[in-house]
């Protein structure tokens, strides 16, 4: 008989002033059921709580003002509770950005477990809170429901030493100052589903995933498995993004702190909010908005040319450590739906094999490069919340609901 353990899934991903939601119902067809958003959380009267069924028919969509994550959490639950949906809720699964080191698959949630969050604060000081008191809030509104915790840094930990390391004396090292990697759920996702539409020679081979949404960040994976990627000890580094700097020259730091007299509050605020394609366009963190201003407006087409020749040499340096390119796929929001961007960054990488045919790269097909080029273009869909369901079903499943082991 199929194991029902475990089917019914509530998924969270925090964010600094909003909280994604879905429930799924994990038999095979692994049914969406809910999906939804809680934003504006703790900025005023701005909150918004939006929910569409697995059919994408709206709900839900209600302004309140959202005080913080637990008055969200405690809106989502008061709603979840009157819903059918809600009978029978096997489990639940967050979104935790960091893991550190220590933290190399989705876990159980234990005061172990969370133990070690608390000490993982100063690595995400940014999310990890929210994460934490999401996790709280969960358990005191279910306290009998097994939660899991998905590490997005986790999918990174098989990238060698090497990778890992940054130029920095040993101690900061030994401290855990290295390269972590984040996105790891969407690029674990993405492996998955071209290993259902490509096979798994597409899948394991020489592979350049960008997920390029708000945050963004390109891997390079070898054999399914995460040999470098372009974020750092946090996911401020690499390429240039929506709000932050990406990688800097480090010495650009110390002059902001020398010269401009920043403090680490004001660094932090002007590498994560007020960089990126916001900063250089200075006016518009948002790609669609930057490509429809571009022909008139100098500063929007600069943003979008320096993200997309950062890009460029990302995808260059990450071939260069795979040993040449089968496969490259583009994911998230700018990656899915922006074919200029897409056009752009692949331009002079022909060298590589990389070709575009325009007009399927115009429509977004599933492949955008002419039959029979060396790589492989693809566009796919990322789904980090069907991921964080899976990871949920499989750790409750190997533990039992009640976490004994097998
Ligand atoms: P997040 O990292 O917050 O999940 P998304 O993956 O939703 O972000 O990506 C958001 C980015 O995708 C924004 O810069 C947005 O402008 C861009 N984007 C979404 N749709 C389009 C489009 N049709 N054309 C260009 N850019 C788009």
């Amino acid at each position: 008989m199929a194991d029902r353990r475990g089917s019914r899934i509530l998924t969270i991903n925090s964010g600094s002033s909003s909280l994604k939601f879905a429930l799924f119902e994990m038999g095979d067809d692994e049914a969406l059921r809910l999906a939804g958003r809680l934003e504006g959380i703790g900025l005023g009267g701005s909150g918004r709580f939006a929910v569409k069924d697995g059919e994408g028919n709206s709900l839900v969509d209600e302004a309140n003002p959202l005080d913080d994550h637990e008055a969200a959490l405690s809106r989502l639950f008061d709603w979840l509770k009157g819903r059918p949906e809600h009978g029978g809720l096997d489990a639940v699964g967050h979104r935790v950005v960091h893991g550190g080191s220590r933290h190399t698959r989705p876990e159980r949630i234990t005061p172990e477990v969370m133990a070690s969050l608390h000490d993982l604060v100063p690595l995400a000081p940014d999310h990890l809170p929210q994460e934490i008191r999401a996790i709280e809030a969960v358990s005191r509104a279910y306290p009998e429901l097994p939660q899991v915790a998905c590490f997005d840094t986790a999918f990174h930990r098989t990238m060698p030493a090497v990778a890992q390391a940054f130029g920095l004396p040993r101690d900061l090292a030994d401290e855990g100052v290295f390269r972590y990697g984040f996105h790891g759920l969407s690029y674990e996702y993405i492996v998955g589903e071209l290993r259902k539409e490509a096979g798994s020679a597409a899948a394991g081979g020489r592979l350049i995933v960008a997920h390029l949404g708000n945050g963004a960040s390109l891997a390079a994976i070898l054999g399914g498995k995460s040999i470098d990627t372009t974020m750092g000890f946090t996911p401020a580094g690499g390429l240039v993004m929506s709000t932050r700097s990406g990688d800097l020259d480090p010495g650009i730091l110390v002059y902001l702190l020398r010269h401009r007299g920043l403090d680490a509050e004001e660094l932090d605020r002007v590498v994560n909010k007020r960089a990126g394609l916001l900063g250089v366009s200075g006016t518009s963190a948002d790609m669609r908005e930057l490509l429809e201003r571009e022909d008139q407006d100098k500063h929007a087409a600069e943003a979008v040319a320096l993200f997309c020749r950062q890009a460029r040499k990302f995808v260059g340096a990450l071939a260069a450590v795979l040993g040449g390119l089968d496969t490259l796929v583009f994911t998230a929001g700018i990656g899915e739906n922006a074919p200029p961007v897409r056009g752009r960054i692949c331009e002079g990488l022909e060298f590589l094999g990389v070709r575009v045919d325009p007009d399927r790269n115009a429509r977004s097909d599933a492949v955008i490069s002419p039959d029979g080029a060396p790589v492989t273009v693809r566009v796919m869909g990322t789904d980090e919340e069907r991921m964080i369901a899976r990871h949920t079903r499989d750790v409750v499943r190997e533990r039992g609901p009640s976490g004994s082991e097998p």
